[in-house]
């Protein structure tokens, strides 16, 4: 099932280009009293409500994908976990680019291990990408993203897939320079997720996924998540041994080479295999979207 937050917080299935609105559905989560737990209510709910979504979605509604403003499937990931330089053919243009590595030694997912962007920076497609330093080189990077369906911790590596409540497709917005990852990669917009999650039983192995992003219809960057260093359960695996994992946290899990500069004004478009297209929009500072 596919899965899509659209408009004022409605929740739809996605089939083709029709989304199935099944918003009533959301009446069955618990208030939550102060403090809330961790993580996202509804992707905590979701083994009980799979079934009930299923059978309300043939007679819901539908309306067109095009017509609504698609939101992160994801509204509150408890963190955003990222995989720096997980795939080597990254790694090769970025030691090869002055404009890419800034001076610093650019090691893979082995030494640097993983990083935090804030929860801040999340949006969904309609929402777009706002390009907020127009003197900095700002870098579109498509990336398998995983949505983590329950709380982990030490997860075994053979049994990390069965965390997973689903995939959508990230974009890890960078700016270029000196600076620490986790300010780079963390201003608001900088992480898109969607345009839906699709659960993971439509995608029984994620580690062999083709993707393409391109920019105004320029192809820009292609790949397998075969050719990830760390793979799907090998990245759930070590995040686990460091954090807790809570229902909806994000594993972003690493973009390949053909990594570019966007500027205000442009269309990204991405595809993942399985999972489908997402068109994002990149807007000047200050301009709503
Ligand atoms: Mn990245």
């Amino acid at each position: 099932m596919k899965l899509v937050r659209f408009d004022d917080n409605r929740l739809g299935v996605l089939q083709g280009d029709q989304v199935r609105d099944v918003t009533p559905i959301l009446d069955a989560l618990a208030p939550q009293a102060w403090p809330a737990p961790h993580g996202d209510a509804l992707i905590a709910a979701l083994p009980d409500l799979l079934p009930r979504i299923a059978a309300a979605r043939d007679g819901a509604p539908s309306v067109p994908l095009a017509s609504v403003r698609v939101r992160s499937p994801v509204a509150r990931p408890s963190k955003i976990i990222a995989a720096p330089v997980n795939y080597l053919l990254h790694r090769e243009e970025a030691l090869a680019s002055a404009e890419i590595n800034y001076g610093m030694p650019v090691k893979t997912i082995d030494e640097l291990g993983l990083f935090l962007k804030s929860n801040t920076s999340l949006v969904g497609p309609s929402d777009g990408v706002l390009h907020h330093l127009p003197d900095r080189r700002i870098d579109h990077e498509i990336e398998l993203a995983v949505i983590i369906g329950r709380t982990a911790r030490n997860v075994p590596r053979d049994d990390a897939l069965g965390y997973v409540a689903g995939y959508t497709i990230g974009l890890d917005m960078s700016v270029r320079g000196t600076e620490d990852r986790s300010w780079r990669k963390s201003l608001d917009s900088f992480t898109v997720l969607g345009p839906a999650l699709v659960t993971a039983d439509e995608i029984p192995d994620p580690n062999t996924l083709d993707f393409t992003l391109s920019v105004n219809g320029e192809a820009r960057q292609a790949s397998n998540t075969r050719l990830l260093v760390f793979d799907v359960a090998k990245l759930i695996c070590y995040a686990s041994d460091s954090y807790t994992l809570y229902p909806g946290d994000v594993i972003l899990t690493g973009t390949p080479e053909g990594v570019a500069p966007v500027e205000a004004g442009d269309e990204i478009q991405c595809w993942i295999e399985g999972i489908g297209d997402m068109h994002v929009a990149v807007h000047a500072p200050g301009v709503a979207a």
